[in-house]
């Protein structure tokens, strides 16, 4: 789950890191009032998306006057930011962060992550941080500082030392990045992030270092004992297909294929998804409908995945054990009565009560296309997709 810049700040200043003052505003007035107490010559207006590379799609605007402050408030709010990250229909904007502006000296990059092949939350750093850090790590990757942590002790000072010599700092600012460093850490690690992020850690004038920009990244599965974090969650920068799923019980994640995916089991899921590809199709979503699926947990799965209007075609591959075909088929054929499905629907049922089932979905009278085995399945519903398009 991601939280927006202004949150992550909040946070990260909870644990001793240095952020510009700074607050959040949902409309023009709101922005002029904020930027009059915070005072000062210079602000920042940040669109608050849950995309990064605002800087390059206009997101991220320097003003000199409350006016300014205003006018870019005022073409932010409302509007689609598009940056390298969104995609072209971009986000939309709902929220600004005005801050006051500081003079930068030099932009440095640190990020934590969970690197999955040596299990542990790894540092991330380079002295070439800002706008073009992937770019960096492309071309330049000897540019980019890598050190692993040993849960059993944490991030220890001498890697953090080790590390801000690395990125260039000296004297003081050791100390300093140092302590951002395990704040960073200890944040990361209460709060069961998968990521975090600080670029540009920045060298501004008074000889500080300070976050001009942050982001986190928390893990789903953790959220349960993390109350304070889930309040940070924002519906409005989900897909409200999978928002919906997630309240059905329903494991779905939407892609931008056009065969729809209604399967039982995770790895099956992947698996049909796999199948699809290799016939030369593309999947519009990954759906999981779980191990008992209910004809209302079946005809949720239908309603959610024909709300992408890019679906020309369905698959529905149930490899029944703790479920029954019997269940699974009723759950179809009562999900073609109660909504008006015109897509071609492809079905491969294997498992429990399979000798059930079928005869169920033949007596509907409906027009489905039956399957006997994944290949098939796979086949069936792209040549669907031919005629259907
Ligand atoms: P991102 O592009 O979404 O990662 O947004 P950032 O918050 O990182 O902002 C992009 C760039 O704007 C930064 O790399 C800085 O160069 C610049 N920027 C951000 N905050 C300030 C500030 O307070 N003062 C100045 N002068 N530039 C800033
Ligand atoms: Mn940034």
């Amino acid at each position: 789950m991601n939280i927006h810049e202004y949150q992550t700040k909040e946070l990260l200043r909870g644990y001793g890191v240095a952020v510009p003052e700074g607050r959040v505003a949902h409309n023009v007035d709101n922005a002029a009032t904020i930027a009059e107490e915070l005072g000062g010559e210079r602000w920042v207006v940040k669109a608050q998306i849950h995309a990064g590379g605002r800087g390059k799609g206009g997101g991220v605007k320097v003003a000199s006057s409350i006016d300014e402050v205003k006018q870019f408030t005022d073409e932010m709010i409302g509007s689609h930011l598009v940056t390298p990250q969104t995609g072209a229909e971009g986000r939309l904007v709902q929220r600004v962060l005005i801050e006051q502006a500081c003079a930068i000296n030099k932009e440095f990059y640190l990020g934590m992550v969970i690197d999955r092949a040596t299990q542990r939350i790894t540092v991330i750093a380079s002295a070439s941080g800002g706008m073009n850090i992937e770019e960096v790590a492309k071309t330049d990757p000897d540019r980019v500082i890598r050190e692993a942590v040993d849960p059993a002790i944490g991030l220890a000072g001498f890697q953090c030392r080790k590390i801000a010599a690395r990125m260039g700092f000296a004297g003081k600012q050791i100390g300093e990045a140092a302590k951002i460093m395990q704040a960073l850490y200890r944040a990361f690690r209460d709060k069961d992030a998968l990521l975090a992020e600080i670029n540009p850690l920045a060298d501004i004038d008074d000889g500080h270092l300070m976050a001009l920009d942050a982001k986190m990244n928390f893990d789903g599965n953790a959220l349960y004992r993390r109350k304070d974090i889930t309040e940070l969650r924002d519906f409005d920068e989900e897909d409200s297909k999978e928002v919906e799923a997630s309240g059905h019980g329903l494991n779905y994640i939407a892609l931008d294929g056009n065969v729809g995916c209604i399967v039982n089991g995770a790895g099956l899921a992947m698996a049909t998804m796999d199948a699809i590809s290799f016939h030369n199709g593309k999947p519009a979503n990954f759906l999981d409908v779980g191990g008992g699926a209910s004809p209302e947990k079946v005809g949720n799965a239908f309603r959610i995945v024909l709300q992408d209007p890019n679906v020309k075609t369905i698959l529905v591959n149930i490899f029944a054990g703790i479920n029954r075909c019997d269940w699974i088929a009723e759950g179809l054929v009562q999900a073609m009565r109660d909504q008006d499905i015109k897509v071609p629907i492809v079905v491969r049922l294997a498992g429990t009560n399979v000798e059930k089932g079928a005869p169920i979905l033949e007596a509907s009278g409906f027009p489905f296309i039956m399957a006997d085995n994944l290949d098939d399945a796979a086949t069936k519903v792209v040549a669907a997709l031919e005629g259907a398009t």
